[in-house]
């Protein structure tokens, strides 16, 4: 066991240049060479990929690794081969390959060459694909943005439903499911359709004690965003809106106000939003007035504040934008304004759809208003509903919210928290 552990920094040094293992990282590659499956919750940046990409690098076979955007794809599989001086250690399989390109990609696979296989699940289903994965050697799955799974999740793709049908078809190797969403419904969700509920689970803690975590009421909103961005001037932020005519409006209105910022969207032009996106960071720009279309795979270490114009449709998704803040564990605002009139446009919205996706709409819209309106620390709230307890004196970041720093009144907060959460 020594000797294997021992090996495996050797390997982490070989092929990244760390010379220490983050978190659990070490645990959970040694589980899953020895065969486990296994599940990890590690929050956004927590180095989840390494935990595929590092045993894949030193398995025989290629591990087959499921992601759903392309763009995170490439992202990697360029990362992956940047580490190795031969080429196809890592490749994409997808439809905009031509039909020399998915050649050397399959020959590259049975030489043995090609470690680490992305693909989006709606790929994977197709059966010239199928057909040659079965007769090749398939060291493990690895399910990445595993949440994607859920409906409970904040990124449900319905294309994830179906990935134990097609793992089972292709080979009987051990699964690695990661995702950055920790609430418990989700996960439970997530075991039972891979079939994992038998999986080591890892789970790391969601605090993130830089981040500053306010609510106000929605008054006077476009002034106030003004001045709160005035008194961080120069400094880089998200404001993030429901609408896209609301993103185009208050960009304007901001750029009105002497602001550098840009909007961002899904209806914008591709050119446009990619622009705009690289202009914040590359630091062109300061801030970013964004739909919920912007922030995935988005990697910018010192965003120093992250606005809700408008209240977020789940706890989850709120913690997945504000997690935006603070990656380099500097100073991180998060700011939501809050308005029961928007909760109830955002039930009238719910009310025209199907019956299933209303419970959960709603069930989630009932959790948000409990974290808005709760006089009890922002932080023990939200790691509540992750399933994690916390300390709102002494744990770390305890002061860390507008309850904590400046109490509203004195209440007894656990019964609040029990009767919001229906417990
Ligand atoms: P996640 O997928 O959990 O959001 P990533 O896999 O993108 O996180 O990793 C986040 C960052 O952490 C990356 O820059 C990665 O290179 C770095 N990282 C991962 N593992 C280690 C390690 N053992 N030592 C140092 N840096 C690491
Ligand atoms: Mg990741």
């Amino acid at each position: 066991m020594s000797a294997k552990k021992a090996n495996l920094s050797g390997e982490l040094k070989k092929y990244f240049g760390f010379s220490t293992f983050k978190g659990q990282q070490e645990q959970i590659i040694d589980n899953l060479l020895n065969g486990k499956d296994i599940f990890v919750l590690m929050p956004t940046g927590g180095g989840k990929s390494l935990c595929y990409q590092l045993p894949a690098l030193i398995s025989e076979g290629t591990a087959i690794v499921v992601s759903p955007l392309i763009a995170l794809m490439k992202n990697q599989v360029d990362a992956v081969n940047g580490l190795s001086s031969e080429d196809g250690v890592a490749h994409v399989l997808n439809s905009s390959l031509n039909k020399t390109q998915t050649k050397q990609v399959f020959d590259d696979i049975k030489n043995g060459k090609t470690k680490l296989l992305y693909v989006a699940p709606e790929s994977l289903i197709k059966d010239d694909y199928l057909d040659f994965l079965k007769d090749v050697k398939i060291s493990f799955f690895a399910i990445d943005e595993a949440h994607c799974i859920s409906e409970w999740g904040h990124d449900f793709r319905p294309e994830y439903r179906n990935l134990k049908q097609i793992i089972d078809r292709i080979a009987n190797v051990p699964v690695i499911a990661l995702t950055a969403t920790a609430t418990p419904k989700v996960q439970d969700d997530i075991q039972k359709t891979l079939g994992m509920t038998n999986a080591l689970v890892f789970k790391e803690s969601f605090n993130r004690p830089n981040l500053y975590y306010e609510v106000c009421p929605k008054v006077n909103i476009d002034k106030e965003i003004v001045k709160f961005i005035n008194q961080h001037k120069g400094k880089s932020g998200i404001v993030y809106c429901l609408s896209r005519r609301k993103v185009e409006e208050f960009a304007q209105l901001l750029q009105v106000n002497g602001i550098n910022a840009l909007p961002y969207h899904a209806g914008l032009d591709q050119k446009v939003r990619v622009a705009n996106q690289d202009k914040f960071l590359m630091e062109e720009v300061d801030v970013i007035v964004a739909t919920i279309a912007f922030g995935m795979g988005i990697d910018k270490p010192d965003v120093r504040f992250v606005i809700h114009y408008d209240f977020p449709k789940s706890l989850e998704s709120y913690y997945q934008e504000t997690g935006r803040a603070g990656r380099d564990g500097g100073e991180g605002h998060c700011l939501a304004f809050y308005d029961p009139k928007d909760i109830e446009k955002l039930e009238k919205f719910l009310a025209q759809k199907p019956v299933s996706e209303r419970e959960i709409g709603l069930q989630l819209l009932n959790e948000v208003v409990g974290y808005a309106e709760t006089s009890m620390s922002r932080r023990q709230y939200i790691l509540y509903y992750f399933g994690e307890s916390f300390d709102p004196v002494n744990g770390d970041g305890a002061n860390m919210c507008d309850n904590s720093s400046n109490p509203p009144k004195v209440k007894d907060a656990t019964e609040d928290l029990r009767k919001t959460l229906e417990l």
